[in-house]
């Protein structure tokens, strides 16, 4: 049986990024740049004002103070937006908004708060440093700077920068379909009300809201029950995504047709079965350019599943460079008194005291149990085999995107 990290290893083997491709900027959250940005020019665009006050030479009041102060006259107002032409000369200043460009000849603005206004004329009271209160050409980021690298996640902050650059189409990798198959006689849907030895089904909305997280698209997500024919249909369709998940039936009991049918569809098995827990029969192969996932239907399972590997690997494929969120150290608030025979990831509850991470394993860790996803927003790895662990030890933390209140 594969170690997890050989198994995960062999995912990135197998998984290449889907191409590329050009998006509208405001649809672009969420998806990796295919091309590093570089400034087309220097931002500030223009030398500008940061402050409402007067553009001056700021050797005109050098030696200003409130015994000696400086009058200077004013020249007019420069708004936000305008464009000015004018000269300033010594002896003369100007009314300056916020981000107005800063008119020749001055080097400095002084806040209107500290002057006073003596009809045409303006006090200064105080002296100035040149270039203070002035935003300059290209000195947040100068032209030809690569902003923005290749590969990285769009969120609100290049967003801005983007727009800033006047990129209305911006260059991307593509995004993997995702198609999810919950597999199970039990199960019945949200409406339905369970008779005996049914439950209602929950890993595909799970699973659909996991690649959500990531703005991959939902091909479909389907629901069938342990009768071949049906399920042969039913994966042959979500083998049309980039991306299949099949929840369920992965294992070796009398209804477990999952893997089988998969071979039978001509799906290349690369590992069925990891030394890990939750979800030991996790299954991965490939058919043409379509990733098969065979996540066993245990929810605990799958969602531990899809973080360390279906999370990665979506994460590969549209060409994001992060493919998942670092592992911190925190330290063990109770012991870990059992030993597992395979590597294990425990769901936990992770938070921060002083500046220190902190983690106590939930108790319950049944692969089953839906109360230990809502209420963990952690995995402790535990290695195979491990003895007590005593509580002040530090563990490695894999914090997850679950809110706890
Ligand atoms: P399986 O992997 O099909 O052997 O299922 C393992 C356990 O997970 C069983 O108790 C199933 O009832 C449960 N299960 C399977 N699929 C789902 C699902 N989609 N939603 C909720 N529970 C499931
Ligand atoms: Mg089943």
């Amino acid at each position: 049986m594969l170690s997890y990290e050989d198994a995960r290893a062999l995912v990135f083997q197998k998984i290449k990024p889907l191409g590329k491709c050009t998006r509208p900027l405001n649809e672009s959250q969420g998806v990796a740049l295919s091309e590093d940005i570089l400034a087309p020019h220097g931002i500030p665009s223009f030398d500008n004002s940061g402050v409402d006050g007067y553009a001056v030479q700021s050797q005109d009041i050098a030696q200003a103070s409130a015994e000696n102060s400086v009058l200077l006259e004013n020249q007019g107002y420069i708004a936000a937006g305008d464009s000015v032409n004018q000269k300033m000369h010594s002896g003369q200043c100007m009314q300056i908004a916020t981000g107005a460009p800063l008119p020749k000849g001055a080097n400095s603005i002084v806040m209107k708060e500290d002057v006073e206004i003596e009809g045409s004329k303006i006090r200064f009271t105080q002296s100035i440093q040149e270039k203070e209160n002035v935003r300059y050409l290209g000195e947040d980021i100068p032209k030809g700077d690569t902003i923005i690298k290749s590969g990285t996640v769009i969120g609100p902050a290049q967003i801005a920068t983007l727009a800033t650059f006047g990129f209305s189409q911006v260059p991307v990798h593509k995004v993997p379909k995702v198609s999810i198959v919950s597999t199970g006689s039990e199960l019945i849907d949200i409406v339905g009300k369970p008779t005996d030895g049914q439950i209602r089904e929950s890993n595909r909305f799970m699973l659909a809201g996991m690649v959500r997280q990531e703005y991959c698209k939902i091909l479909k997500i389907t629901m069938v029950p342990d009768l071949p024919e049906v399920l042969h249909e039913a994966f042959e369709e979500a083998l049309k995504a980039d991306v299949t998940l099949i929840c369920g039936g992965m294992s070796i009991g009398e209804k477990d047709f999952a893997k089988h049918l998969l071979n039978e569809l001509g799906v290349e098995e690369i590992f069925w079965k990891i030394k890990f827990k939750p979800g030991k029969p996790l299954f991965f192969g490939t058919r043409g350019k379509t990733i098969v996932f065979g996540l066993p239907g245990n929810p605990a399972s799958s969602y531990v599943l899809f973080e360390e590997f279906v999370r990665p690997a979506l994460r590969k494929m549209m060409g994001r460079k992060v493919l998942e969120e670092s592992m911190v150290k925190a330290t063990l608030e109770i012991p870990i008194t059992k030993t597992y025979g395979r590597l294990h990831f425990m769901r936990g509850l992770l938070h921060e005291e002083n500046g220190e991470f902190r983690v106590r394993p939930l108790k319950f860790q049944g692969s089953h149990s839906i109360g230990s996803l809502v209420s963990s927003n952690a995995l402790i790895r535990v290695e195979a085999n491990s003895p007590c662990i005593p509580a002040g030890n530090k563990v490695f933390v894999r914090p997850l995107r679950n809110e706890i209140i």
